[in-house]
């Protein structure tokens, strides 16, 4: 006999969880399917390895001020603190400090990339790279673009488009969380009814919504799918009848960028200020920095970032790669010696790219597929019954727990809409 429900929600990210508090609220019942084991998906908070809360994914609570996560964390008592805001502590040019006047041609030269874009991006016409607007040539423009583009939106300039990222622009306040932003995503999903470890792998829409798995079967009225675009590009979840022509456009147009991060114990003598922030400038074609927080909270760990293609090859390459990779950066800001005694201890790495359950980061859009977010969105299958969620349908906040968690509630609400109508 097949478990019967009246929403199934497949995948209990921060849009799964946000989609079950919400039908919750509206007096629906539901049941959320995880394949993993544990809830909170991307956002995942471990404290095991570092003796310290480490986030493997999400760790910034994006524009903070209209972020519906800000006032749930403030009540619950989670401790959101923002650092002051600098570009960098230390920029290194080869193998020494840039200079204050070379650290401010830095800094103008990102003011100028982003003005450039946004002004570009303002003129409409064809959505093109962001790599067609932005400067190139000047002698920070390099690094910038590895910086503002590889690093933070996980996939190189050239492959990004430009009307997306102007719109999914992340200005604003930009804390962190104490106690870790996973720790968050998890205490909000405490009562909920989540099954772990119940990957789905078919959806059938017929008279009823059928969601089959290795666990068994599910029955339901509607269903809300939340996992990545990653996943639903590799065919892990297949559909019954098969997907529109424009929700395989939709998920085609936005696929998985890629940031990794890695967390190396120590640091705590370096004698930098909590969240002290590395970098390094690009040396010419083929160079890809790492880019660092150092203590964050006063931990006593560093974390390096590194977005894009060296990302995805460091990930095929498995954790020794990226750890020594890691330690190469580290060493040019610290030395060998230096480097060795402070973080003597084995590196964290997160595995987000080869993660099946994932398989990558969050969503970019292709140049020409700005308008991909709003279509998955919005589609509608089975009449509605069958709908999307998650950080890739979020036309302002992709990308971000937040934007997950409001396109959760906005699928909950589209759906038990449609069941009452
Ligand atoms: C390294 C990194 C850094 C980030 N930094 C930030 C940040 O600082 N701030 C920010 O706001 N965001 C950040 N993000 C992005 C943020 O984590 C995501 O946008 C958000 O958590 C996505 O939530 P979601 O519910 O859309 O998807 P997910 O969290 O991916 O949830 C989908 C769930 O579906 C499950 N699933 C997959 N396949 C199946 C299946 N077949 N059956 C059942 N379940 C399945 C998965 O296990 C997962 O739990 C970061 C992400 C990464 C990886």
């Amino acid at each position: 006999m097949p478990t019967e429900t009246e929403i199934a929600i497949i995948g209990a990210g921060a849009a799964g969880i946000a989609a079950a508090t919400r039908l919750a609220e509206l007096g629906r019942s539901c049941l959320v399917l995880e394949a993993g084991t544990r809830p909170g998906g991307r956002a995942f908070t471990e404290s095991a390895s570092l003796g310290t809360p480490f986030d493997h994914g999400a760790s910034w609570v994006h524009v903070a001020e209209h972020n519906p996560l800000t006032p749930i964390a403030r009540r619950l008592g989670f401790t959101l603190f923002e650092g002051e805001r600098r570009r960098r502590d230390i920029l290194l040019i080869g193998d020494r400090p840039a200079t204050p006047a070379e650290k401010a041609a830095h800094d103008a030269a990102c003011d100028t990339w982003e003005a450039v874009a946004e002004a570009r991006a303002a003129q409409g016409g064809p959505d093109i790279a962001i790599a067609e607007a932005v400067p190139h040539g000047g002698p920070w423009d390099a690094t910038v673009s590895h910086w503002l583009g590889t690093t933070i939106c996980g996939v190189e300039p050239e492959r990004n488009s430009l009307r997306d990222y102007i719109d999914t622009g992340l200005d604003g306040e930009n804390p962190q969380v104490r106690e870790g932003f996973g720790t968050l995503v998890a205490r909000l999903a405490v009562g909920l009814p989540i099954q772990l470890a119940a990957p789905i792998h078919r959806l059938e829409a017929d008279r009823h919504i059928t969601l089959e798995g290795p666990h068994g079967t599910i029955r339901a009225r509607g269903c809300i799918v939340t996992v990545s675009t990653g996943v639903l590009a590799s065919g892990a979840l297949r559909f019954s009848p098969g997907l529109p022509a424009e929700v395989e456009a939709a998920i085609h147009g936005l696929p998985m960028a890629l940031l990794s991060k890695i967390a190396l114990r120590g640091g705590a003598g370096l004698g930098l200020d909590p969240f002290a922030r590395l970098g390094r400038r690009v040396e010419g074609e083929g160079d890809r920095p790492m880019s660092w927080v150092v203590s964050p909270f006063g931990r006593d760990h560093a974390i390096g970032f590194l977005g894009g293609e060296a990302a995805w090859a460091l990930a095929r390459e498995g954790p020794a790669a990226a750890e020594a990779n890691a330690r190469a950066e580290l060493a040019r800001y610290f030395g060998e010696a230096g480097l060795a005694r402070a973080f003597p201890h084995p590196a964290v790495a997160t595995d987000w790219g080869e993660n099946p359950l994932f398989l990558g980061a969050y969503t970019y859009a292709r140049p020409g597929s700005a308008g991909a977010r709003a279509a998955l969105a919005e589609a509608r299958l089975a009449d509605g019954r069958i709908r999307f969620a998650g950080e890739a349908c979020h036309t302002r906040y992709a990308g971000t727990v937040g934007g997950a968690w409001a396109s959760g509630m906005a699928a909950a609400d589209a759906l038990s809409a449609t069941l009452a109508g």
